[in-house]
């Protein structure tokens, strides 16, 4: 085989969306660990506040707000918006450090608007927006997590509705409630995406020229 068809496709873009506290950063870590060195997290910026079990540079990087707004002036991020009062975005670095080292797959936990952002930039992106089984179980989980003030818990689900309104725009709905049953489902969806025709045509084509 050629050194060109041994080459590493690009990496398979993975957007994870959900109302918060739908389990996105639970299965996220999972699949982390599932596909070990395969799977790359995009860790995104944030002005917010870490949480105490957060690692500053691996769940995001935590920057204040004059930082983060020189990095959109300077063209830096891919994607950016206001997410429950705080700053997120996507630097455009995560995406070129996932191709520099052959990852199979990039994986950005990001919101809706990020979601839309990534899409329009790089439409080859794969979108999948995490469901909670219901309203009532979404404010237990978010509350059970303990990381919320009373009034980041109420923002945060007073918004849920209106981000689950957004999910016509996404490949794929995983119902996370089991949640061995939902990381099945991703996997099963990462899997496939790996298995896409273009991922695999030059293999064939080696095949017919052997
Ligand atoms: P998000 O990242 O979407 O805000 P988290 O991953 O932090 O959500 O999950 C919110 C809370 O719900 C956490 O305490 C987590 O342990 C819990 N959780 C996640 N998935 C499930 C599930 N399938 N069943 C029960 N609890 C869950
Ligand atoms: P949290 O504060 O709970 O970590 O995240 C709050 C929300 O911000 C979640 O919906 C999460 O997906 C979103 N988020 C995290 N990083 C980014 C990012 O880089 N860009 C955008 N647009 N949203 C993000």
């Amino acid at each position: 085989m050629t050194d060109e068809l041994r080459q590493n496709p690009e990496p398979l873009l993975l957007i994870l969306s959900s109302p918060s506290g739908a389990g996105k950063t639970t299965l996220t870590q999972r699949l982390l660990r599932d596909f070990s060195n395969r799977l790359t997290f995009s860790v995104s910026l944030t002005t917010r506040q870490p949480r105490p079990n957060e690692v500053d540079g691996q769940d995001y990087h935590f920057v204040d707000e004059a930082a983060f707004r020189a990095k959109v002036e300077a063209g830096e991020l891919a994607e950016w918006a206001e997410v429950h009062g705080n700053l997120y975005g996507t630097s455009v670095s995560e995406i070129e450090r996932a191709r520099a080292q052959g990852a199979q797959a990039l994986l950005f936990d990001v919101d809706y608007q990020g979601a839309r952002q990534i899409k329009a930039k790089l439409p080859q992106a794969v979108g999948v927006f995490i469901l909670p089984p219901s309203m009532a179980e979404l404010r237990r989980r978010l509350s059970g997590r303990g990381t919320e003030s009373p009034e980041s818990l109420e923002r945060r689900f007073a918004a849920a509705k209106r981000e689950i309104e957004h999910y016509p725009f996404f490949d794929y709905l995983v119902l996370n409630q089991e949640l061995q049953h939902a990381l099945a489902e991703l996997t099963g969806i990462i899997h496939a995406e790996l298995c896409r025709r273009p991922r695999l045509a030059r293999r064939a084509e080696a095949l017919l020229h052997e």
